[in-house]
């Protein structure tokens, strides 16, 4: 079994039959989604959090959160179920960085180290985004990201002013 962090996000409400799925609840849906996929034991979630957009600005503000889990999938079957995940949530492949549905972003895959066309691991942004770092530190103080290190070190150097938890 390997413990596993993803990085959830979303800015962009769904019509489902005239129902409007905000972000939060993209996010929810996602959790749950993915606790019930085979061969995953969901560990634990952080809160949600809201965020400012990186890239271009003219976008709404995201909700985040991080989760713990374990499975006995490879790297490239996770992010396979998790693809399968944000397209299931009305996620459209446009602009780089631009508005999304859903995100789902494999953070850390054990203490692996995988660099190929469909994988940098771990996610090379993380020491940048206040958004990854808060609520990664909120469920795991203690943990250490490969060649990066210590996440409480990381949260030093990160700006947290534009993120705030959701109540
Ligand atoms: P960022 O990676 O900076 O957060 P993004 O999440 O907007 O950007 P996407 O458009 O969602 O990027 O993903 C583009 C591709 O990134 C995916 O098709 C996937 O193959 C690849 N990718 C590379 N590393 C990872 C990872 N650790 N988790 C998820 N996808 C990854
Ligand atoms: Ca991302
Ligand atoms: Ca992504």
């Amino acid at each position: 079994m390997t413990i596993v962090y993803i990085g959830l996000g979303s800015n962009m409400s769904s019509d489902h039959g005239g129902t409007l799925i905000s972000p939060a609840q993209h996010i929810i849906s996602a959790i749950r989604s993915i606790g019930e996929l085979e061969s995953i034991n969901m560990m634990n979630t952080s809160s949600l959090y809201q965020s400012k957009p990186v890239g271009p600005q003219d976008q709404g503000d995201y909700v985040n959160a991080v989760l713990k889990l374990e499975t006995d999938l490879s790297a490239i079957e996770l992010l396979d179920r998790l693809q399968d995940i944000e397209n299931d949530h009305g996620r459209k492949r446009q602009q780089h960085w631009g508005p999304r549905t859903l995100d789902l972003d494999i953070l850390l895959f054990g203490d692996h180290i995988i660099e190929n066309e469909r994988l940098s691991i771990p996610h090379p942004e993380i020491s940048n985004r206040s958004f990854v770092l808060v609520p990664l530190a909120e469920i795991e103080p203690a943990s250490v990201i490969p060649t990066k290190g210590p996440v409480g070190d990381l949260l030093v150097d990160v700006d947290q002013t534009d993120l705030k938890i959701m109540q």
